[in-house]
């Protein structure tokens, strides 16, 4: 039974035929395919998810890819207008696959052949899994338990980028400086570049304003839990891009900053619209589930300023490092890293206060010291106007980390979420649109790069701009 299926999922992927007969097998397969592994138990959904694992990171994603291509060739050629937000066809094909990829990669038995899968297809792997993340992003309003689809897929995006660091570094032994780590780095790089923007997603939209008297309390929690999970994503990005060479280190720090920056508000957001809430709710029962929402809120703050300061920490090293070199004119980098130095140390003093440790003494249950708690809880929590401004400023910190660093493989635009257009990877093969003043910069669209000219790239655009002209002439 296995074999069969195994080979039912091969030739699926292997089969030469125009890519719309192509999509019809393939989706029909991977249908079935969801649904049998959906229903199996335990130890036989194990089973089946080690056996079909390998062609389904290494064959059918990179076929659906090259499916999908042909597509969008094929509607640019006769010049539809696109439908936003509704999956079309192609993008159901990759639903199932996504489908299938998250079961077989929930099963707990797999992590080895997942290992394996890994090393050996890593490109493959990658570049599967960017796919489906971006796929999973940008259908998340209809995919059932997006949530955890993300989550699995952050998961393995970043176990495949932390899994083998000496093949990155091996593929560029020869390049000095700033040159980047060969093809299978820039790959890793723009897929934990995804995940970055799945971690900021709902943060991003959430923050449209929504009347605080509108909301209900039940929405804050999801929100919160959410903004829970998106922490830990930031976290593990943090942790998976300790194996990269030293800028794109940093700018996956820079962005991570910004992220859990992002979060630190929307939390300080849900925290007082709950305050609000509290006020004026007269029932007991959603006085208590505000009550409830608010005390999630305060931890979760604890935690996302943790992880702030980590970041920084990070952040502050790599700005450090020896070995970083900013481009266009040396001695206007050199005081720009001063600069960004000096507002490193200066953040983090700042941070400080809110860190302070707590003694978390295990109190007897009663009422008065419950209430003495929350109120501490509520002081060291990272509340109030000047921690918002911090956490504004720790927000454009990282966005000016990143500015500093223009490299051609992801959207220059440090608050860019956008994951319809260009990807990170086609960015590498010179899609996209480019800066024409310093060359070097590339945005995933023209909003993008109008969206972050003004007082952003222009100075560290000049500064390029001004080093090329120099060398042209001398
Ligand atoms: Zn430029
Ligand atoms: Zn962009």
């Amino acid at each position: 039974m296995l074999t069969i299926l195994q080979e039912a999922v091969l030739v699926s992927a292997g089969c030469g035929d125009p890519w719309f007969q192509h999509y019809q097998d393939l989706a029909g397969i991977l249908d079935a395919l969801e649904g049998f592994l959906v229903n199996l138990k335990g130890s036989a959904r194990e089973a089946v998810a080690a056996v079909l694992l390998q062609p389904v990171l290494t064959q059918l994603l990179p076929a659906w890819l090259e499916a999908l291509k042909a597509a969008v060739q094929a509607a640019a050629g006769s010049s539809n207008a696109v439908t936003q937000g509704v999956p079309t066809e192609h993008d159901m094909c990759l639903l199932y696959i996504t489908g299938a990829l998250h079961v077989l990669l929930g099963t707990g038995a797999a992590a080895a052949q997942l290992q394996e899968a890994y090393l050996s297809h890593q490109q493959q792997a990658s570049r599967s899994l960017e796919a489906a993340l971006r796929f999973t992003l940008q259908a998340q309003h209809v995919l059932p338990c997006s949530a955890d689809r993300l989550c699995t897929l952050v998961r393995a995006a970043c176990t495949i980028a932390s899994s083998k660091p000496e093949s990155i570094s091996s593929s560029s032994s020869s390049s000095v400086g700033p040159a980047v780590g060969g093809p299978a780095a820039k790959q890793l790089f723009s897929l934990l570049v995804t995940c970055l923007k799945a971690a900021g997603q709902d943060a991003n939209n959430s923050s449209g304003g929504s009347s605080s008297a509108s909301r209900f309390d039940v929405a804050i929690f999801l929100t919160l839990a959410g903004a829970g999970t998106r922490q830990q994503l930031c976290i593990q990005v943090l942790q998976a891009c300790k194996h990269m060479e030293g800028s794109l280190q940093l700018l996956l720090q820079g962005r991570c900053l910004s992220q859990l920056a992002g979060l630190a508000m929307l939390m300080q957001r849900e925290w007082a619209t709950a305050a609000e809430l509290q006020g004026c709710s007269s029932e007991k029962a959603s006085a208590v589930a505000v009550k409830g929402c608010m005390t999630i809120a305060s931890q979760q703050l604890k935690d996302v300023v943790a992880a702030l300061k980590v970041a920084l920490g990070v952040c502050s090293a790599s700005l450090a490092a020896a070995d970083l070199q900013l481009p266009g004119d040396a001695a206007a980098a050199a005081k720009a890293i001063a600069h960004l130095q000096q507002q490193g140390v200066a953040l983090q003093e700042q941070l400080q206060p809110y860190l302070s440790p707590t003694k978390q003494n295990a109190q007897p249950q009663q009422q008065q010291q419950q209430q003495q708690q929350q109120q501490q809880l509520q002081q060291q929590a990272f509340q109030g106007q000047q921690a918002e401004q911090l956490a504004q400023a720790l927000l454009q910190f990282g966005h000016a980390i990143c500015l500093q660093l223009p490299v051609p493989y992801w959207c220059c635009n440090p608050a860019c979420s956008d994951v319809q257009e260009c990807s990170e990877l086609a960015l590498v093969s010179s899609k996209g649109s480019r800066c024409s003043g310093c060359a070097t910069a590339r945005f995933c669209s023209k909003s993008c790069q109008q969206q972050s000219w003004k007082g952003q790239h222009a100075p560290v655009c000049k500064r390029i701009a001004t080093t090329r002209k120099g060398q042209q002439q001398g």
